[in-house]
């Protein structure tokens, strides 16, 4: 049986008519960048996470990277971010000339141990950046309380976590401002690269909206020397004709996790989630000992599997230098080798859970 790690076209199919309709739209009124469709789905998104808010972006990465500089982060400067994220969490913080510091996460949960940041606190700290990786919200509640002594900036990346919650409130509401990404494969997913910035704050929101448009709020008024990070009239299109059924989406991520849930062998390690929370299942993550071989057991029945991510961030290449003596990822260094993402989304039909569980499980069974 064959089984895609994810099923795009299965998810167009469904809702081909709209899409096209939408698409079609946008070509007729040469709508391609900015204008009403891109305002529409702007207000959209501010209403569906209950921010004041909503600045589109061109993907997520320039979200993160556009909010860093909203807030004055820049050379000098200290980011606290997860050490084990989509390499996008620690870029933006070089990007902007600043300096990433990594704080290692909790195991089965995957997100920032808030446990372990205050002993990463200098006086150049400005700001720390939580991910609520894998659709799962991140402890907010410990970080803020860590963020208003030390007078910090919280900038949630909320990449993978549309309609998370946190005890009972939204992710993207929960900091001072937060990132989205419509990546093609993220929950809400445009046909091409896509993001969003979310706010309450007035004046962070006139910064990011000019940043991202050549430093301009009206045409020829450059205050700034800013950047071109739009959101194009397609994607919004998209974005917006898919959004009615992003609830009903995510109910079915849920309803296929517990599908999961109640087929694995509890010593797969998968995650229990926290009271208060509001999973979304982006990724559905287990933990195995003889990783390449799971991956190849499964391949070989048709069953694509992924890795997220197999390397912790401050092992990489690219932020070596950022790596202060000492420094140990202990927590994330562990289920590093051990973590494997199985097929998760809303088409995914019982049988299709049943064959990945049922090999999934025979690993263990054997071992
Ligand atoms: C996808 C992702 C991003 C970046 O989004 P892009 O739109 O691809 O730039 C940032 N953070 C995390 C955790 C992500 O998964």
């Amino acid at each position: 049986m064959r089984v895609p790690f994810v099923d795009l076209v299965a998810q167009y199919e469904s809702i081909k008519i709209q899409v096209d309709d939408a698409i079609r739209q946008v070509i007729s009124d040469s709508a391609f960048i900015g204008g009403p469709i891109v305002k529409q789905f702007e207000r959209e998104w501010s209403r569906v996470i209950g921010s004041k808010h909503c600045v589109s972006t061109a993907n997520g990465t320039d979200s993160l990277e556009i909010l860093l500089q909203a807030f004055g982060v820049g050379q000098g400067d200290e980011v606290i971010v997860p050490s084990h994220s989509w390499i996008s969490t620690a870029e933006c913080v070089v990007t902007v000339g600043a300096r990433p510091v990594f704080v290692d996460t909790i195991n089965r949960l995957y997100t920032i141990d808030p446990e372990k940041i205050e002993a990463k606190i200098t006086e150049r700290t400005k700001a720390i950046i939580p991910v609520h990786l894998c659709g799962l919200p991140a402890d907010i509640d410990p970080i803020l309380r860590i963020a208003k002594k030390y007078k910090l900036t919280v900038i949630e990346d909320c990449a993978q976590s549309h309609l998370a919650e946190y005890k009972g409130k939204r992710v993207g509401t929960l900091g001072h401002a937060a990132s989205f990404s419509f990546y093609p494969g993220k929950n809400l997913g445009a046909y091409g690269d896509a993001g969003a910035i979310v706010t309450d704050d007035d004046q962070v929101a006139e910064f990011c909206r000019r940043m991202a448009n050549h430093g301009q709020l009206q045409k020829h008024t450059h205050m700034i020397a800013g950047r071109n990070s739009r959101l194009d009239g397609l994607q919004a299109a998209i974005l917006l004709a898919k959004l009615p059924y992003l609830k009903e989406w995510t109910n079915l991520r849920i309803e296929k996790a517990k599908q999961y849930q109640d087929r694995l062998d509890e010593r797969l390690n998968f995650t229990s989630i926290p009271e208060g929370y509001k999973h979304v299942f982006h990724l559905f993550v287990v933990q195995v000992e003889n990783r390449d071989e799971v991956m190849g057991l499964l391949k070989a029945q048709g069953v694509d599997t992924a890795v997220h991510y197999p390397v912790p961030m401050p092992m990489m290449p690219a932020f070596k230098k950022y790596l202060g003596e000492g420094d140990c990822y202990e927590v994330n260094g562990k289920y590093v080798d051990k973590i494997l993402s199985i097929p998760i989304y809303p088409e995914l039909s019982a049988t299709q859970i049943e064959h990945v569980a049922s090999i999934v499980n025979s690993h263990y069974v054997k071992g």
